[in-house]
């Protein structure tokens, strides 16, 4: 048995070797070729499969109406229905909600920050607590990002989104609250050095020791170390850019191919706004084993760019895997985003923006809570809801708890947007299912 295991990983991993230079091969011509000539002279690279036995992805429907589909990512940890919002718990936790919250909320993937969870508590002390799903009481699947965003944001604070100068993102990087100071010491072919906000703590994060932390944290799927370059760059530098993470992504695949467990990876397709570098990513990511792909740099500065991207790069994508867009969930976006073929998306922006007030709603859109009109409102929140805040409560007692500075305020609020995005989901899934989007 332990023979046969042996050489199907070696298998694999000569396939991601040949596969890997071939997509190489295809990297370096397809920078030396001109952009006119990109489809003649581009070989369309052949789907690879992907690679954990354990995960696989059905589309139940794709509408005929736009590129949207409907679909199930099978994980050895129960089904994640697409498409579908992915919560984000940084650190082993929704802010302020109990896990469970997101089981009821019909959520069926939660994202934890590798980053946050390397400095606290450990990913070895992670293991050591039988993995992220036993230390935090969870059964569904759990999906971890490579550190890399966080890492990045530490340096160069002029990067910031509101820096003089610079063009405000659609994916801010004011995502690390730490970035007083310049923790980021250096990039390299290696990987990022950093120190630590915590303790000052000099620390490296390389591919391979991004993947074993997320090994080690027990992530069903896994994102490699990618960097992570600003709007503002020019061509040149963003094309290199692109090459280092498309070479990063291929050493975590190798790490990961090594011992892949029940877990799976995804790779992640870069290019900023420029089309023929995303082409020439998806081209790269194809040619490798990953079990989806993720859409990661710059989506650019607004929705409409973000949308003209979208409509560029879907179709695209190998329409086998699922794909992920990384840290964009507003609800403008949402919907355009769906009808572009995103199976799953992540932000923390529903319970962010909870906490400082925000309700969405089915019938009045959004609303804020914090409004004195809300001061003896006797309403729920949201009729149609079935949240603890509009089954039990009045918008005035929320408005009461959170002038009182009552954390029940920001839980009752985040466990209710929450709801209103599992529920938001549920109702586009049965649009595609019944050949309404
Ligand atoms: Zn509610």
């Amino acid at each position: 048995m332990r023979v046969a295991r042996v050489a199907r990983a070696r298998g694999v991993l000569d396939r991601v070797a040949r596969a890997s230079r071939c997509a190489r091969a295809r990297d370096a011509s397809a920078s030396a070729r001109s952009s006119a000539s990109t489809d003649a002279r581009l070989e369309r690279a052949p789907a690879a499969s992907p690679a954990s036995p354990r995960f696989r992805f059905e589309v139940l429907r794709a509408s005929t109406r736009s590129n949207a589909r409907a679909g199930m990512i099978h994980t050895p940890r129960g089904t994640i229905a697409t498409p579908g919002y992915v919560a984000v718990g940084t650190n082993a936790a929704m802010k302020a909600v109990r896990g469970d919250a997101l089981r009821r909320a019909g959520i069926d993937l939660m994202f934890a920050n590798t980053y946050h969870l390397m400095l606290q508590p450990g990913a070895a002390t992670v293991e050591a607590m039988g993995g992220i799903h036993a230390f935090m009481g969870r059964r569904g699947p759990v999906i971890t990002d490579s550190g890399g965003f966080q890492v990045f944001s530490l340096g160069t604070p002029d990067r910031s989104a509101n820096a003089k100068g610079k063009t405000k993102e659609l994916k801010s990087r004011k995502a690390t609250k730490h970035r007083r100071e310049n923790l980021l010491i250096d990039v390299s072919e290696e990987g990022a050095t950093f120190r630590s906000y915590r303790d000052g703590t000099k620390m490296t994060l390389t591919p391979e020791s991004s993947v074993l932390s997320q090994k080690q944290i027990g992530a069903d799927i896994i994102i490699p170390l990618d960097e992570l370059p600003p709007y503002d760059i020019d061509r040149e530098t963003l094309e290199e850019s692109v090459h280092r993470s498309h070479r990063w992504m291929t050493r975590s695949l190798e790490t990961h191919l090594k011992d892949v467990r029940q877990q799976a990876m995804y790779g992640v397709v870069h290019g900023g706004v420029d089309r023929e570098l995303r082409r020439m990513s998806v081209e790269y990511l194809s040619a490798l084993p990953f079990d989806g792909l993720a859409i990661g740099g710059s989506l650019g500065r607004d929705a409409a760019e973000l949308g003209a991207l979208l409509e560029f790069l879907m179709p695209l994508l190998p329409k086998h895997l699922p794909n992920h867009l990384l840290g964009i969930a507003d609800m403008e976006n949402i919907e355009h985003a769906v009808a572009n073929g995103v199976d799953t998306f992540d932000s923390c922006y529903p319970t962010q923006v909870a906490r400082h007030g925000t309700l969405f709603t089915r019938s009045r859109g959004r609303i804020n809570f914090r409004r004195a009109e809300f001061r003896t409102s006797t309403e729920p929140a949201c009729e149609e809801c079935e949240c603890t805040l509009c089954t039990k409560h009045t918008l005035g007692y929320l408005h009461h708890l959170d002038r009182a500075n009552e954390p029940l305020a920001w839980s009752l609020a985040s466990e209710h947007n929450l709801y209103h995005m599992g529920d938001k989901m549920r109702r586009v899934r049965e649009g595609i299912l019944n050949g309404e989007i």
